[in-house]
């Protein structure tokens, strides 16, 4: 049996984030379309002999202690599956953090894979969304990945036609990191559901047909229904966010939208020339800028 096992986490973006409930859990309920992108952070997870769960990370940022998703992803397995013993894992982190790109999330659904792989546990793809669920709203899409409707809190997944090409221009604000709980707290404290934009306008379903119609205009017809209510509450509280989807705008891109809390903004481009030239133009000491592209996964090996 192997000890170890490296495995590549993707980084997701939001191309429909709606809230259409408060819960009296303090979550909200949510229709969202998910997409997993090609930004990844690298998890080299191995076995040792103590029953310890051991977190480093390139990225004097990220917490390694028991707060870090991959602990707590690891503490559950362990909890469930005693005899599995001592677990290191090292993450190489690239997905930027507070950006709206659960990159957490997604190294925690890399380490319950990985778990299952090195453990020969033999579970299922629902049975780890099912872990995944425990630990946080955005790790069962970050299980299955590719593209997504999600509801309830985020955690009931109806897998969408696989977006095989989709061009991505990603831009994220150094200096600007949101947390996800303020953005919903605030949304709900401004009683912005009461006003919500889109109710009765069945824009969710007109996404997911213009996911379903396939073919090379995709992009062009999903474009046009990219939507975010949490930039009612971010877009306001960061004029420089909301100045960067105005740049992007300004680009010759199919659309521009925040993903998840922010602060991220992405752009979809027609084709690679294009995003390069977006990525130019928009590139500044403070911002940084990578040119992607869609993925039908988003737990890779290495
Ligand atoms: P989301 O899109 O899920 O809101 P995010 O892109 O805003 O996520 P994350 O990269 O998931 O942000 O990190 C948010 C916070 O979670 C970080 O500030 C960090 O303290 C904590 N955290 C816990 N585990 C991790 C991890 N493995 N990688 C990065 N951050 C982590």
């Amino acid at each position: 049996m192997t000890s170890r096992i490296s495995l590549k986490s993707a980084a997701k973006i939001n191309l429909y984030l709606e809230i259409t409930g408060n819960r009296p859990d303090g979550y909200h309920d949510l229709v969202m379309v998910l997409q997993s992108i090609d930004l990844c952070d690298r998890l080299d997870i191995r076995k040792i002999g103590t029953d310890e769960i051991q977190v480093t990370c390139n990225n004097p940022e990220v917490p390694c202690d028991r707060t870090n998703l991959v602990y707590k992803a690891a503490a559950l397995m362990q909890s469930v599956y005693p005899d599995i013993g001592g677990i290191e894992i090292a993450i190489d982190k690239q997905i930027p953090m507070g950006a709206g790109l659960a990159g957490g999330s997604s190294n925690a659904a890399a380490v319950l894979v990985g778990i299952d792989r090195l453990w020969e546990l033999g579970l299922t793809q629902s049975q780890l969304c099912d872990f995944a669920a425990q630990l946080g709203s955005d790790i069962p899409f970050c299980v299955t990945g590719g593209t997504a409707l999600a509801t309830g809190r985020g955690e009931v997944l109806s897998p969408l036609p696989d977006l095989k090409d989709l061009v991505l221009v990603i831009c994220k604000p150094r200096q600007i990191a949101i947390a996800t709980a303020w953005a919903y707290q605030t949304f709900r404290s401004q009683g912005l559901l009461a006003t919500s934009q889109v109710k009765n306008q069945n824009l969710s379903s007109q996404m997911v047909a213009a996911i379903a119609s396939g073919g090379e205009s995709t992009a062009v017809k999903l474009s046009r229904f990219l939507y975010n209510d949490l930039e009612r509450v971010v877009l306001p509280a960061y004029p420089e966010l909301h100045a960067l989807k105005n740049r992007l705008l300004e680009q010759e891109c199919l659309g521009a939208m925040m993903s998840g809390s922010g602060s991220t903004i992405f752009a979809i481009a027609a084709d690679l020339d294009r995003a390069q030239k977006i990525a130019e133009a928009i590139q500044t000491d403070d911002i940084d800028v990578w040119v992607g592209k869609s993925l039908v996964r988003s737990i890779f090996d290495v």
